[in-house]
């Protein structure tokens, strides 16, 4: 079985079509090429190639850059070297707080925040834990790129192959970017199996050492064609603690016999909701705030906790940051200057005291004892745990719309997971994970071969590259609809589309129907669209998930939209429709909305979604 999927992914027709057969040898394949790019040579390939490594450790890279000789897992030794032609020396990308994919690459890109930190999450809105599909369903900023492995299957295959995938991924990624019909400067792709592989043990370096191979075949065949050098830019959203399988901490029977109960909602005090996937070296909790401070002094005693960090409770902007050992500060911030004060009430959880002391030294902090963000971060980008106070706050209120009210991070020899997880991850190698607050976790990598890097952080780095123009904007080309409300899309850090620029003039808590298609621009099509909305299932037990349920027989409702909300851009591709008055939902239901719209001929269904309302019946958009 095993090898026919590795067949299936290996062979040629089971990957998209292109032009050139891998068997031809290189001065063919040179020759080739440019004969290929003969009649499309007024088009010129991107200047540049922005390529995303899922969790590639900064000590890693730098490792590999400096040349490494190490063993493997089965006692092999190896020298490696890698990316010194041409590249400058690799900088840190400080991750966000939790140090995971989505939420670190939704900040990296200046996203919208995303519904929660993990594709399993907790909604405030429904008071409902949420699932949705991990493998197969595409977050915003995978949609972004204009190469990254689509295919559902293929994906799940990076976590039972992820060598294979990592090959195919690099392969794909060349020859799709050579075939590009972009017209825009810069090109993004990103590979995915670099951290499945991490996570199962495989040896990245040797993984790294093929994807330089990789891009310098082309490098060659990109200055063959376009006679200049391409620019190219990596860049990792988290590091890996290569700490091994790990302990499985014991949180859930730890809370248990602290007379909570762990589950799907909150209703009672003691009623505690943990959203868990993977296997992940941190742990968010969602509880009453009146139970934080207990839930505090008696979580640090859990074995395996390293850091306990907590949005203070009936305080806008104070948070709590503690350690095993019972020492504890608060973080306090000023979100209009973006400065933080670090003060500590018992001993110094994070061992910030010389970083304070330091920047009194340099009169970097105001009378009131706080600092701007980016003085704490010059200090502590080789901190043990870098840029901290920062990444503390935004992750327990800014990069997730439905953020923890406690986020821990976990001591390296200890792992959060499902214990079914636990016992399926015992069949195979485990190298370590990340999801922490250490530099192990949180160092990610920005390595150039155009121009020298300084170390930064996920927040910032899209600004050092004008932030990042010319991602792929998918509703210019795809058809679809979302809720939207003003206050979740004035989240978005970086404005792509018009609705981000004026996300501000739409009332904050109010609700809008998001629609894009690029039929809305076509000659003979009527502006309105017609929506059907009916019930879809039963609400079930509080665990949700979100999927693509049709109506089952349920009476459906019409509604025409004809009147969208105008904003002073030039918007040919996308409406934002206000919720119709006159549309009355049952509360705590779930439903399914489709549109369509018509032209001369024929009217085309353009989206179709399933949505949830809240306890007043109003859509739910996250
Ligand atoms: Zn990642």
């Amino acid at each position: 079985m095993g090898y026919r999927l590795l067949t299936m992914i290996l062979s040629p027709s089971f990957s998209r079509p292109h032009r050139l057969s891998r068997s031809m040898r290189q001065p063919i394949l040179l020759l080739s090429l440019v004969m290929v790019s003969l009649p499309s040579s007024s088009v010129a390939l991107p200047k540049r190639l922005i390529l995303g490594v899922d969790g590639v450790a900064y000590r890693d890279m730098k490792a590999l850059q400096a040349g490494v000789t190490y063993e493997d897992a089965h006692g092999f030794q190896f020298h490696r070297q890698a990316f010194t032609n041409g590249y400058f020396p690799v900088s840190r990308n400080v991750s966000t707080f939790p140090s995971t994919s989505d939420v670190a690459w939704t900040e990296i890109l200046g996203d919208r925040p995303l519904p929660g930190y993990q594709r399993t999450y907790f909604c405030e809105a429904l008071n409902s834990t949420i699932v949705i599909n991990g493998v197969t369903t595409s977050m915003e900023h995978e949609r972004q790129m204009d190469w990254e492995v689509e295919n559902g299957f293929l994906r799940s295959m990076g976590y039972v192959f992820p060598v294979h995938m990592f090959q195919y991924e690099a392969h794909e990624l060349v020859e799709n970017f050579l075939n590009t019909k972009s017209q825009a400067d810069n090109y993004y792709a990103y590979i995915r199996s670099t951290d499945d592989a991490q996570h199962l043990s495989r040896d990245i370096l040797a993984m790294l050492c093929a994807l330089d191979g990789k891009l310098n075949e082309l490098r060659a065949r990109y200055k063959a064609i376009e006679g200049r050098d391409l620019e190219i830019l990596i860049l990792s959203d988290h590091g890996n603690n290569h700490a091994g399988p790990g302990k499985r901490i014991q949180v859930r029977g730890f809370l248990k016999k602290a007379g909570y109960r762990i589950t799907k909602s909150l209703g009672n005090p003691k009623d505690i909701v943990l959203p868990t996937t993977g296997i992940e070296s941190w742990v968010e909790i969602h509880n009453s705030p009146a139970e934080t401070e207990p839930l505090l002094e008696r979580l640090r005693h859990l074995k395996g906790v390293d850091v306990l960090t907590a949005r203070a409770p009936g305080q806008v902007n104070r948070f709590i940051v503690m350690n095993s050992e019972g020492e504890r500060a608060n973080i306090d911030w000023n979100s209009n200057r973006n400065s933080f004060r670090y003060t500590m009430e018992t001993g110094d959880p994070i061992q910030y005291r010389p970083v304070v002391e330091a920047l009194a030294r340099k009169s970097q902090l105001d009378p009131e004892g706080f600092a701007t963000a980016d003085a704490w971060m010059a200090e502590t980008l080789a901190h043990r745990y870098p840029v901290a106070l920062e990444r503390i706050v935004r992750g327990l209120t800014r990069v997730t719309l439905n953020p923890a009210t406690i986020l821990i991070s976990l001591n390296n020899k200890y792992v959060h997971c499902g214990w079914l997880v636990k016992r399926g991850s015992e069949l195979v190698t485990i190298g370590g994970t990340h999801g922490g607050l250490d530099d192990l976790n949180s160092d990610g990598i920005l390595l150039s071969n155009f121009e020298p890097t300084k170390d930064t952080s996920a927040t910032r780095v899209a600004a050092l590259f004008d932030g990042f123009p010319g991602l792929r904007d998918y509703r210019t080309v795809e058809s679809g609809a979302e809720w939207i409300s003003g206050s979740e899309q004035a989240l978005t850090r970086i404005a792509r589309a018009p609705i981000d620029r004026y996300s501000r003039m739409l009332p904050g808590n109010e609700l809008f129907l998001r629609v894009w298609t690029p039929r809305f621009g076509q000659p003979g099509v009527e502006g309105a669209v017609d929506v059907t909305i009916a019930k879809a299932r039963k609400f079930s037990d509080g665990l949700i998930s979100l999927g693509n349920p049709r109506p089952k027989g349920a009476a459906e409702r019409h509604l025409t939209l004809d009147l969208p909300i105008s904003l002073p851009d030039n918007w040919s591709d996308e409406r934002v429709y206000p919720l119709p008055s006159d549309l009355i939902l049952e509360p705590e239901k779930e439903y399914w909305i489709s549109g369509r719209i018509r032209d001369r001929e024929k009217d085309t269904r353009i989206f179709d979604f399933a949505f949830r309302t809240d306890s007043r019946g109003l859509p739910v958009a996250y």
